[in-house]
Parts: C-alpha cells; sequence; structure tokens
C-alpha cells in the first residue's frame, strides 16, 4: 500500500528516468477527485488511445469526452516518445476491474484472468495512455516504447514496486484489449530490466 507520490515528485521521478516530459496547463491540479479516492496506490496501467496525432491525442486525454470527462490518465506518451502530463490524482482510465487481479498486483504474483469488473480502479493506478490506434497494424516506435517502459520503471522505482506491479488494462477490466500492438509479457521484461 502506498499513498500516491506528490506531483512534483511524479514529475521528478520521470524526468530522472530521462524522459522527455511536456507539462500540460493545471495538469497538477486537472482531477476526478471530487468523484471519489485517490490511493492508496498499488500499481501502474498501460493503454492505447485509438487516436492519430500527437495534439489531438493529447488534448483528448486532458478533456475527456460527453460521459467520460477527463482527464483519461496522468500522462500520455506520444509516438515520438514525449509524456506530456495532463492530470494529477483520481484520472477515468482504469474504470471497474478485478478484485483478484488487485490483489495479485499487490502481491506482484502472475495475474489471474480478469472476469469480474467489481473494483473501481481509478483510485489504485496511475494511468498512461499511449498514442496508437490499437488496431494491431498501427506501429509502435521504438522511441515509444522506450518511453512506455521508462515511465513505469519510473514509478515503480519511486515506490519499490517491480515489474508486476506494471498492467495493461486488458488485463484489469473484461472486453478491453489495450494496449494492442506488443505484449504486457514482454513490457514487464524491459522494465524488470531497466529496474536492475
Ligand atoms: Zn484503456
Amino acid at each position: 500500500m502506498a499513498a500516491p507520490m506528490s506531483a512534483g515528485s511524479f514529475l521528478k521521478a520521470l524526468k530522472e528516468e530521462g524522459l522527455t516530459v511536456v507539462e500540460v496547463g493545471d495538469w497538477r491540479t486537472h482531477n476526478r477527485n471530487a468523484k471519489g479516492a485517490w490511493g492508496p496506490v498499488h500499481g501502474v496501467m498501460l493503454h492505447h488511445t485509438v487516436t492519430k496525432g500527437a495534439a489531438r491525442t493529447v488534448d483528448l486525454c486532458r478533456k475527456g469526452y460527453e460521459g467520460l470527462p477527463g482527464p483519461l490518465c496522468h500522462g500520455v506518451i506520444t509516438k515520438d516518445g514525449r509524456v506530456h502530463l495532463v492530470g494529477y490524482g483520481r484520472a477515468n482510465h482504469a474504470g471497474l476491474g478485478d478484485d483478484e487481479v488487485l490483489r495479485a498486483v499487490i502481491a506482484e504474483k502472475a495475474l489471474p484472468k480478469d472476469n469480474e469488473a467489481n473494483t473501481d480502479g481509478n483510485a489504485r493506478f496511475y494511468g498512461f495512455e499511449c498514442e496508437n490506434l490499437g488496431d494491431g497494424e498501427d506501429p509502435w516506435p521504438e522511441e515509444q516504447l522506450e518511453a512506455i517502459e521508462k515511465a513505469a520503471a519510473a514509478v515503480c522505482r519511486h515506490h519499490g514496486w517491480n515489474e508486476r506491479s506494471v498492467i495493461g488494462h486488458l488485463e484489469w477490466q473484461p472486453g478491453k484489449v489495450d494496449p494492442r500492438g506488443f505484449t504486457m509479457n514482454s513490457m514487464r521484461e524491459r522494465v524488470r530490466d531497466r529496474l536492475k
């Protein structure tokens, strides 16, 4: 169990991992905290956006859309490998997921299949949205994959977590397919190697 790091610590952790970070507007206080808890936090969740174009993608993740107000994550990782901070605090990214998966993340054990949507993930996970169409064909540039690895590792390093604290939305909520185009096991291996 961990209290979320401060916005300043989050920014510092990302920069210290070697990331290029773009601060967007009032990201430090843009959140959904009025709707519920943020923390304790247990892990990092990765997503794809189903969008094309950095500016449009960042704007959508900051503002959200009708029926799902932003922020839709904390950091948006665009194809060029930059991390755009759009919000901090509770964000609409994880939705309801499986309590058994959460228990496995907390214990840093292998994940069971997600087959229930009974637990509020927005309170429990840091979220990174990654610019990709999610059609299985849109490429994931190496700069972007490296930025995903670094962002996840930065959060894990701060909290003393290992790579098993990094999960994909598809491992959390039944019916979700993101991120698509790389495997979460391959990304966890990269995070593990970076944390060594
Ligand atoms: Zn998602």
